[in-house]
């Protein structure tokens, strides 16, 4: 569907400036994910930290015409000549009231989500079930957020026979302007959780907020078990059918009569409406399955389908994986994995995820890509879209898998493609064999058998791997942004190979989310990013004298801290010919490690900077030694003067503005009014709070696996030296994971546990180089279930705790042969 611009500026109520015809069919609100300029709308949003107005000449350059903006450009007419700028007080509002106009065009019913937890798996099971018999329009991937709403319900189009839309809050007063975009007919309440309970006075209100949602439409579904939910309903009546679920009350629309609970499958007896008792059959056992498995077939039996029918299709029900996951692949590929469902919205997501990802070692795009099922499209149409995507998101290899797709090879027009009927097929191929050096996007329905591919592919070091949620590490980026002054710089701390979580993907996803600059502790870890194609500004903490070369060549910017370095540096650039290389200045005010001392050395320091031109001083810093406890703020405020005094005598010298910067992750929080021109952001971006050890959100997970499991009689004993005596008959578990891992050996012989099936299960004797022992004597498992070590269910300070160090320590001591697997919803 298309709007004429003139259309679209009536409908947001926008004065336009500019006459150029044009046809919008997309709406942009983020310059990174451009795809098709001539027939984009870009909504130039402004927030805290950043502001849409400053891409609209990057946006201009490359095709775009249509601006929405709360200010037009100084002198547009003549630097954009030809574009629409349609101008409204607020383009966040702006592009919601689009939605809202565009959804009131149709009058299907419209699921709308919201809960605590499982809109996303509601919304793909009642996509699954339905999508069958009528066309469904839904929210790609979790887009439930003031922005992810309006962009959803743009997808509306002519095909639409239904469409299905979460929407999620995490603050009072954001569901009214959600409700009236999406305005559902069938409003669902999964349920009411704890999360972001801060953000409102008591769970009440939280509540209350949710159910906005709920105003005006036909039927309500949720959970009447839920006394809260419940009341709130009642008291607010909302004219609407109520179409709750219930275990205990015959009463409701819905009455769930018995759940059984097998092995691999759950069975679940109910009566709906008073009707006939019928049955189905989940292919899952877990609560929340269970619980979104009868909200998915109370709306599917109001929708009209027999309870047959629904038996049928939720025994086939398929897991919602929400994440894309990068793992690194033989041949010198790297696999992006989204088993997602495979749908056009989906795809362009994961080809904008690829796209964004620097160039690594001049890797090629590839996409291989299973039928697309269920688009409600003609398959030549549908195909003929997939093609120009492909193009304009950069792919230059297209590997096609399945009987539609191959049959509309035509409709593809890519440079390099190739078609296989299956991925057996596929795998026997030469095709195959050659996959070299390249980016691999995964992207297949299920059924295919695409787990196959990817096991195939990935390189296999070891059973253990560290799962990094690339999503949580932006979540804690935002999370001290928000404590920051807008205007101020970050540094993120990414030494150590990323606090362990690899420093490679880590840039990346910060170079994404535009961090000012990044800090290793080498000039090869620097290196090492460039040839991955990182571009931000590269800091180097502990500069080589050995490797001036390196950092000359890959514009990686040396700390220097003392006069000896200093001299050193000016002659080797000298040599080749540099001038104006930038360095930052490190004034030792306590910590007595590294540094010039601000009183001492900082006159001499100037004078040699002002009698050379190699070198320019870009910023200096200090370090505090201990802003993550209140015991030492009077020692932090002497440092802080001692950095003043230092800093502001160096800055006076030069005519460039020097930043200043010493507040690390602790300081930030603690320390705001010293946050200066720029902060050095380290262990809260791993999402452990410095002050408190909490966990902001967790980054990190260490998993292995069960490998062997025994029984082991009292008396008998565990591990090497017999260390590990077991005084009642016991179930013991071998897990590859051992001090050269990183498993700290300390943690042996009961002084540490991890988690089995999410309880504990203690280490049993000495923790040995590869493998260790833990007691799994009650519970419930078997070889080859998953174990976590540390992460989300456990975290990294209980093992910090037990060993009486710091979680610094724990993260950063995993060993490279642990395979580093990354994720991103
Ligand atoms: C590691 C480091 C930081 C980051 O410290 P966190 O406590 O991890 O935030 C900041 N500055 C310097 C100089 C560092 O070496």
């Amino acid at each position: 569907m298309t709007y004429p611009i003139e259309r679209v500026a009536t409908l947001i109520g926008a004065q336009r400036q500019g006459n150029t015809e044009a046809h919008i069919s997309f709406v942009l609100t983020d310059s990174r994910s451009l795809c098709f300029p001539e027939e984009t709308l870009f909504f130039a949003l402004r927030s805290n930290r950043n502001d849409g107005h400053n891409y609209i000449p990057e946006l201009y350059r490359r095709g775009v015409r249509c601006f929405v903006v709360e200010e037009v450009p100084e002198r547009a007419a003549e630097l954009f000549g030809d574009a629409n700028f349609l101008c409204v007080s607020s383009t966040r509002q702006a592009l919601q009231q689009l939605a809202q106009r565009h959804r009131e065009a149709f009058d299907i019913p419209i699921v709308g989500i919201t809960g605590s937890n499982g809109k996303t798996m509601v919304k793909e099971w009642l996509y699954q079930l339905l999508s069958p018999q009528m066309v469904v329009t839904r929210s790609p991937r979790s887009y439930n957020s003031q922005i992810g709403v309006p962009l959803s319900v743009w997808l509306l189009n002519s095909h639409s026979q239904l469409g299905v839309f979460e929407s999620g809050i995490s603050q009072k007063g954001e569901m009214q302007a959600l409700h009236d975009i999406i305005k559902p007919t069938i409003a669902v309440l999964t349920n009411i959780g704890s999360a972001h309970e801060e953000n409102f006075s008591t769970p009440e209100e939280k509540c209350r907020e949710k159910l906005r949602l709920f105003e005006g439409a036909e039927v309500m579904v949720y959970n009447a078990d839920d006394a809260l939910v419940t009341h709130v309903l009642n008291e607010t009546n909302n004219g609407g059918q109520h179409l709750a679920w219930s275990t205990k009350s015959p009463d409701v629309a819905m009455f769930v009569t018995k759940i059984d609970k097998q092995p691999t499958h759950t069975t679940i007896h109910y009566i709906y409406k008073g009707g006939e008792p019928a049955s189905y059959s989940l292919p899952f056992i877990d609560e929340a399955s269970v619980c979104n498995s009868i909200i998915c077939a109370t709306v599917c039996r109001y929708l009209g389908l027999d309870a047959n029918t629904i038996g049928e299709r939720i025994s086939k029900l398929e897991p919602v994986a929400m994440r894309l996951e990068v793992k690194e692949g033989l041949n010198g590929c790297t696999l992006i994995n989204d088993s997602y469902n495979s749908d056009i919205n989906s795809l362009d997501i994961a080809l904008d995820f690829m796209n964004r990802r620097p160039d690594h070692n001049g890797q090629q795009r590839t996409l291989v890509l299973s039928d697309i099922l269920q688009s409600g499209l003609p398959d030549a149409e549908l195909y003929r879209e997939v093609s120009s995507l492909v193009e304009q998101r950069g792919v230059q290899k297209f590997i096609g898998i399945g009987p539609k797709i191959c049959a509309n090879k035509g409709c593809i027009a890519l440079a390099e493609q190739h078609f296989f009927a299956s991925v057996e097929e596929f795998i026997r191929s030469s095709v195959f064999k050659g996959l070299h050096n390249e980016v691999v996007l995964l992207k297949g329905a299920r059924s295919f058998g695409f787990d196959q591919l990817t096991e195939l592919m990935v390189k296999k070091v070891h059973e253990t791997t560290l799962e990094v949620n690339l999503n949580a590490m932006v979540d804690n980026l935002n999370y001290y942004r928000a404590m920051m002054h807008p205007n101020t710089k970050l540094v993120c701390m990414i030494k150590a190979d990323g606090y362990g979580a690899g420093a490679v993907e880590i840039a990346k996803t910060l170079q994404d989310h535009r961090a000012d600059y990044l800090a290793v502790a080498v000039a090869d870890e620097g290196a090492t990013l460039r040839r991955n194609g990182i571009t931000s500004n590269i800091m180097i903490m502990n500069p080589e004298m050995t490797a001036f070369k390196t950092m000359f060549d890959y514009d990686l910017e040396p700390e220097v801290y003392s006069f000896r370095l200093l001299e050193a540096l000016i002659k080797a650039a000298e040599k080749e010919g540099i001038t104006g290389f930038p360095v930052h200045i490190k004034l030792d005010t306590g910590m007595h490690r590294l540094g010039f001392d601000p009183e001492k050395d900082v006159p001499r320091l100037i004078e040699r900077l002002h009698n050379q031109n190699a070198l320019i001083p870009k910023s200096v810093f200090s370090h505090f030694v201990g802003s993550d406890a209140d015991q030492f703020d009077d020692f932090s405020q002497q440092q802080f003067e001692r950095f003043d005094m230092g800093s502001k005598m160096l800055q006076a010298a030069f005519e460039h503005h020097i930043l200043r910067h010493i507040d690390n992750s602790a300081g930030i929080e603690h320390f705001p009014q010293r946050q200066l021109d720029m902060c050095r952001l380290g262990l809260g971006l791993y999402g452990i709070n410095p002050r408190n050890n909490a966990i902001i959100n967790n980054v990190s997970t260490l998993r292995t696996t069960i490998l062997q499991l025994r029984e082991v009689k009292a008396g008998d004993t565990v591990g090497y030296s017999r260390r590990g005596t077991i005084d009642h008959d016991s179930v013991i578990a071998a897990i590859p994971i051992g001090y050269a891992d990183g498993l700290n050996r300390r943690l042996g012989n009961r002084n540490g546990y991890c988690l089995v099936n999410n309880q504990q299960a203690e280490y049993v004797g000495n923790i040995c180089m590869d493998v260790a022992m833990i007691d799994v004597t009650g519970i419930d498992c078997h070889e080859g279930d998953s174990v976590e070590i540390f992460g989300d269910n456990l975290p990294v300070t209980v093992l910090s705790d037990a060993l009486q160090t710091i979680p610094y320590e724990v993260l950063t001591g995993i060993s490279n042969r642990v395979n580093r697997v990354y994720f991103q919803d």
